[in-house]
């Protein structure tokens, strides 16, 4: 019988390998590594696992991480604009370039082929806050790949109304592009050359 990796093992791999980069091989060298760790640091990332969720909220009206009590992202900020990202990470990259507007997180693009469908993403919400806050603009921020247009498209399709204006990031983005490797002055440039869609 060949022998086979233990079942606890397995179950570390396949957690690993969901994250952004990690495959098979790359999630067992993790894994192969992690079990050559002193039992103090092992106990800490657990624990940092264990309580992050609850340590790092999320804000409840832009989706952005708080650290404690006021969002810093929602607090004394530019309320004409409201700035459209996919993940919370990509608020400290935008913050970098001087905006001030407001974000809102989607949290995931629309990708049919991996079940995420257009009802995956609460519009309403984008569009309550859309007329609760007297938004003007709407920056779409989101990479420039298959996913990000469809997902733009959408956007732009169901939020569209009479003056408001609707931009996507597109100066300096090489299609194909995800935002997450994009540096910190071609994002300023992609952002100050907004175009409307
Ligand atoms: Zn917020």
């Amino acid at each position: 019988m060949t022998p086979k990796l233990p079942a606890d093992l397995l179950s570390l791999i396949a957690h690993l390998k969901k994250l952004p980069g990690v495959g098979t091989r790359t999630a067992e060298r993790f894994a192969f590594e992690l079990l050559l760790w002193e039992k103090e640091p092992l106990a800490s990332l657990s624990h940092s696992l264990k309580e992050f969720q609850e340590k790092i909220p999320t804000c409840s009206t832009c989706g952005c991480l708080t650290d404690q009590g006021d969002c810093a992202f929602c607090k004394n900020r530019d309320h004409t604009s409201l700035c459209i990202i996919a993940s919370a990470r990509e608020a400290f990259a935008i913050e970098e370039t001087g905006y001030r507007g407001l974000y809102h997180v989607i949290e995931h693009l629309l990708s049919p082929l991996d079940g995420r469908h257009a009802n995956t993403i609460n519009l309403d919400r984008i569009a309550k806050r859309i007329q609760k806050q007297h938004i003007q603009e709407v920056i779409i921020a989101l990479d420039s790949t298959l996913e990000g247009d469809t997902t733009a498209l959408y956007l732009k399709n169901h939020l569209s109304q009479p003056h408001l204006s609707i931009s996507r990031l597109a100066f300096g983005l090489p299609v194909g592009s995800s935002l997450e490797y994009i540096d910190g002055s071609t994002l300023a440039r992609a952002l100050q050359g907004r175009q409307k869609i």
